[in-house]
């Protein structure tokens, strides 16, 4: 049967050396097997047919039947267009072409009944339908899907239209291809797999996904085939890990020394959380089990990632090694600094800060310190990454806030130890399980799935601009009990002139209702040094000024506790994750703290939603989802090289599910064959060895 499959497309009835290239060139289809792997990504209803008269909504999908009369050739260039007129018992329809017309002209038959499918748009009142799909009803012809309620929709491309191969032709060629053959497809699944799920095999269910028998029976096959899919997924990925964990050996962490329990007895100033503990115990068993640490470290704003952080770098030096811990801002990496060094008290550790504005005097003192092994902890930015920038030991790689640095940034770090250090990537931006999963396969995750008790839920509301005065009422009276304010402004185009204009103008308004100098301010923007900006958020954050004016440079991981209230104007402007990364800088003290989203009148549908979903929860995890709906995988950061994009059925959205277990058979499967050589693995090996066309998909409109 392989060799069936392996034919050229060519031998197929139907495909001459014309059509054969075009396959080739336009979707990748090679062999018959290829075309059997060219799923439709949807199914249309086709047992219902409309009627004109019901014909109301725009932009339906619909089947009609009746008959069809050419008007003829109209207009020049693009322009230039056939036209028809449609008719059934209950009214009339204008059917119109601008590719392929002169076939069609000729073979229409004037008069003759016709299934029409396509989308109706109603233009002025009157319903027209363009490119609409033909099927002539006269007995013998396109059986194959003329009276089936479902049927296949391929994805098809411009090339190909014009060449006249359109869905039914695809429909078509693949139930020819069906028909010649009994058994199809090898099965790449394990039996016991299989029947565990009581999933089909592969060959009928590609039958069915070509040629469905019931709605049914549809979804089986589908499930059956996304499963297979994302069981691939999940299996790349932890052969990916599993080559790195059997190819790169880990330094073994096994002492939880002096300084681990000093600081737990003595310095830590608050109880951790059951999350946080459990978190702790994961990265610990990671760092003393012989492989490399790679492990994501997720958790909600204010979750309390950096406690996690510290003890997980006293262990590393407890076992004699040094620890970068790398933030994507000046303003974040002078905070860690400044908050560990609190932390850490008169515990003897060394530690310092680089950053692009380190004095050349400190940068040379400090890479000494580094490379003859002096400094337990480097704190800084993008600084860390360069060159000169040499260490003793290093044995721990904190990131904190990954989703601002690339993957390439984070290879050059691994790159500065003898061996590979043990590497814990910290992110605020929730992604949905599902999401992380896929995407971040190869890592392990840990998720801080609880905040600190006593916290209250951020209060959150949406005003119209027009109400700003009531709002800056309210400002008042926080600030008169003693609060602190941040207030936002989003950043104009990217252009550091307009930034500052607009948050100028913003301070303007701000004081004209808060006026100086009774109540006082920081101002925090992209244009200021890093002293100045360092400066003016010293000045806030020991309560020198009761409001923080600031372009979304605030963003990232600024802790203030006392600050109560986050005032976002245009709040319009801003994606779901960011406005979430705003309002957490709010809510980390004891008090009831307050979110106010200002907005303009006018709002996109996709606006509304955004600033509804903040209104409605403070769930980091609720708030991707949401994000991920609006935008999409492809926007969601990090996800663009993954391949989650490339998937041909499954929708890592709505198949949580089967993504979950597929990942969970196939780490079993691994647990027990991890490289594959039992002879029960022989179908995933060749499944493994044939090189997807998958990157053919991308072309397809
Ligand atoms: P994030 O996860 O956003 O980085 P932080 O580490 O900045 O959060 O912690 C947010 C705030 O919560 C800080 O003020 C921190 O001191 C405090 N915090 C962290 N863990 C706890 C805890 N277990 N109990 C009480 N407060 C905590
Ligand atoms: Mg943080």
């Amino acid at each position: 049967m392989a060799a069936f499959l392996d034919s050229s497309i060519e031998f197929l009835k139907g495909v001459g050396p014309q059509k054969a290239e075009a396959l080739r060139l336009e979707l990748g289809i090679h062999t018959i097997g290829d075309l059997l792997s060219h799923y439709p990504f949807r199914h249309e209803d086709r047992s219902k047919i409309y009627q004109v008269r019901d014909l109301t909504s725009d932009n339906v999908q619909v089947q009609l039947q009746g008959k069809i009369i050419p008007s003829g050739i109209m207009g020049q260039g693009p322009g230039r267009r056939l036209v028809a007129q449609f008719s059934d018992a209950t009214g009339q329809l204008e059917l119109v072409w601008f590719k392929g017309i002169s076939f069609l002209e000729k073979s229409i038959k004037p008069g003759a009944e016709y299934r029409v499918n396509g989308r109706i748009s109603i233009f002025k009142g009157k319903a027209n339908m363009a490119h609409p799909e033909l099927e002539l009803i006269d007995g013998n012809s396109a059986a194959e899907t003329l009276g089936r309620a479902l049927v296949p929709v391929y994805p098809l491309t411009d090339g190909m239209r014009r060449r006249r191969m359109d869905n039914r032709f695809m429909a078509q060629l693949t139930s020819t291809a069906l028909r010649h053959a009994d058994y199809l497809l090898p099965e790449n699944l394990p039996q016991s797999i299989l029947e565990k799920f009581r999933l089909p095999n592969r060959s009928d269910a590609v039958r069915e996904l070509h040629a469905p028998t019931s709605l049914s029976n549809l979804e089986i096959a589908k499930n059956r085939l996304k499963f297979e899919e994302l069981f691939y997924l999940q299996l790349r990925h932890l052969m990916i890990k599993g080559n790195r964990d059997r190819h790169s050996p880990g330094l073994r962490f096994d002492r939880v020394g002096d300084s681990f329990n000093t600081f737990y007895k003595d310095y830590l100033p608050f109880p951790l959380t059951n999350a946080q503990k459990r978190v702790i115990k994961e990265i610990r068993v990671d760092m003393n089990s012989g492989k490399q640490m790679n492990r994501l470290l997720q958790g909600d704003v204010g979750s309390g990632k950096t406690i996690v952080a510290l003890l997980t770098a006293l262990i590393a030096m407890d076992n004699g090694y040094q620890v970068a811990l790398m933030a994507p801002t000046e303003i974040l990496a002078t905070q860690h600094f400044y908050s560990l060094q609190e932390s850490l008290g008169l515990m003897p550790i060394k530690m310092r800060l680089l950053t692009g504005s380190s004095s050349k005097k400190q940068r040379e003192e400090l890479l000494a310190e580094a490379e003859d092994g002096q400094l337990n902890l480097l704190i800084g930015t993008h600084a860390l990454l360069e060159d000169q920038v040499k260490f003793k030991q290093l044995g721990l790689v904190i990131v904190d806030e990954q989703h601002r640095f690339g993957v390439a940034q984070r290879a050059k770090l691994w790159k500065k130890g003898q061996t590979i250090p043990h590497v814990l990537v910290m992110t605020a931006t929730p992604i949905p399980r599902t999401l992380a999963m896929a995407v971040y396969g190869d890592l392990d995750v840990s998720v801080i799935d609880e905040l600190p008790a006593g916290r209250k839920p951020v209060q959150t509301a949406h005003r119209p601009e027009s109400n700003r005065a009531i709002v800056m009422d309210f400002l008042k009276k926080e600030i008169a009990l003693g609060r602190q304010v941040y207030y936002v402004f989003p950043l104009i185009e990217d252009s550091d002139k307009l930034e500052l204009q607009s948050l100028m103008s913003g301070y303007d308004t701000v004081t004209q209702y808060l006026p100086t100098p009774h109540y006082k301010y920081s101002l925090v923007h992209g244009r200021m040094k890093a002293e100045e900006k360092e400066e003016q958020m010293q000045l806030f954050k020991r309560g020198g000024s009761d409001i923080m004016i600031a372009t979304t440079v605030i963003e990232v991981g600024v802790n203030v506790p006392n600050a109560s209230v986050m005032v976002i104007e245009n709040a319009e402007r801003f994606g779901l994750s960011q406005l979430h990364q705003l309002r957490g800088r709010v809510g980390r003290g004891a008090e009831q703290s307050y979110c106010i989203l200002l907005s303009g009148p006018k709002l996109s549908e996709n606006g509304r939603k955004r600033l509804q979903t903040m209104v409605a929860t403070t769930d980091g995890f609720e708030i991707a989802k949401v994000d991920l709906e609006l935008r999409g995988p492809g926007e969601i950061d990090g996800t663009k090289q993954s391949g989650v994009l490339d998937l041909k059925l499954a929708d890592i959205r709505a198949d949580e599910a089967i993504l979950v277990a597929a990942r969970t058979e196939a780490i079993g499967w691994l647990a027990q064959d991890e490289l594959l050589m039992k002879p029960e693995s022989s179908g995933i090996r060749a499944e493994l060895a044939k090189s997807p066309h998958r990157t053919l998909w991308s072309k397809i409109s």
